[in-house]
């Protein structure tokens, strides 16, 4: 420990020997510190790339398409995911996402623009069905980053969204169906008939890089079906759900966003590739730390997660990865070949996978 006697003479010392500390200029900041420059270099060529969580199938084309003719990133990431809010069919994201306990849809969503440096949020917003615009509405027309619950609503309907009944009838009567089933002591008789709830979770993600390495993300979501009333996940939170840093490239999740938003997921994946990584080293090494960090409920007797999480990344040059805690998810891409579904590597083989 040195005492602040001694750090004084330090200082002084350093001082007269001219090493007088100073803020660094932005250009120096990004040369020594950040390690690449935000605004691309003259001369620099990229190649566009979409990424995303494999209901994104069709949106990476959509987005794909419009960045090569020329749409700003987020603006193209924005419309292809908007295809997935607006699908009622998806119970994962947007209309017709599986509500939260009291029967109430609350969506999350969060986007981060890399060149202009800006990022915009709603959590828990109830009856718009794109919560992705309200997020960048968020971004565009105000000085802060993450609206929630009812102001979320206030800011989108004084925007010119407007509001519909999230819950389409499936959604519902699945929920019924979790609802009969809670307790066999209270006064719901249980329906278990037949019909299977074939999601009680999903996200969806999708990053982008132009030709000029311009890099967007956005994440949008209902959250965990069934979830508390109020419970925010990962997707609107920057850093966790989705992040983009544009002298690197961007990541994003989709899974159990309570895991992801302890190990900041976005952030550490952007950060692994600043180190060298390759975006698919630097998804499975975000995936480690985030079973490092998991509480031993949520693990097996050999320390395996206990839960699934996906991450996509890409690479501000056009390089794009994705790993998952369990062998089995597919991720979807978009570059010059054409839209298609690749495997995501894999921390655990699926066989391993805790009962
Ligand atoms: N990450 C989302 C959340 O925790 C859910 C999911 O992707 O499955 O809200």
């Amino acid at each position: 420990m040195i005492d602040r006697r001694a750090f004084l003479e330090k200082s002084a010392l350093l001082s007269a020997l001219g090493f007088v500390p100073r803020a660094l200029t932005l250009e120096e900041y990004e040369r020594d510190v950040v390690g690449a420059s935000v605004s691309p270099a003259a001369g620099f060529r990229g190649r566009p790339c979409v990424v995303a969580s494999a209901n994104g199938i069709q949106g990476v084309k959509l987005a794909y398409d419009r960045i090569v003719g020329g749409t700003d990133a987020l603006d193209a990431i924005i419309a292809g995911v908007n295809l997935v809010e607006l699908d009622p069919d998806d119970q994962s994201v947007g209309l017709g996402g599986l509500p939260n306990e009291n029967g109430v849809v609350q969506l999350d969503a969060s986007c981060m623009h890399g060149p202009t440096r800006r990022a915009g949020a709603v959590g828990c917003l109830e009856e718009i069905a794109t919560p992705s615009l309200v997020a960048k509405a968020v971004m565009d027309y105000t000085t802060h980053v993450l609206l929630v619950g009812p102001g979320a609503k206030k800011f989108a309907l004084a925007m010119g969204f407007k509001t519909q009944n999230l819950l389409t009838e499936r959604s519902r009567q699945d929920w019924l169906r979790w609802k009969s089933r809670l307790n066999k002591n209270d006064n719901w008789l249980d329906h278990d008939d037949d019909v299977k709830i074939n999601w009680t979770h999903g996200t969806i993600n999708m990053n982008a890089v132009n030709a000029s390495g311009d890099v967007s993300s956005v994440t949008t979501t209902s959250g965990l079906a069934w979830k508390l009333d109020g419970r925010l996940g990962d997707s609107p939170i920057h850093g966790a759900g989705q992040y983009t840093d544009n002298a690197i490239g961007a990541a994003g999740s989709t899974g159990l966003g309570e895991m992801n938003i302890k190990a900041c997921g976005g952030f550490l994946t952007v950060e692994f590739m600043r180190n060298g990584a390759t975006p698919e080293q630097a998804a499975l090494k975000t995936l480690e730390r985030m079973v490092h960090m998991t509480e031993a409920r949520m693990l097996d007797d050999k320390g395996r997660p206990r839960y699934d999480i996906q991450v996509y990344a890409v690479a501000k040059d056009g390089r794009y990865g994705s790993a998952t805690m369990y062998d089995g998810a597919s991720f979807a891409v978009c570059d010059e070949r054409g839209p298609r579904l690749e495997k995501c590597a894999y921390l655990h083989k699926a066989a391993e996978r805790p009962r």
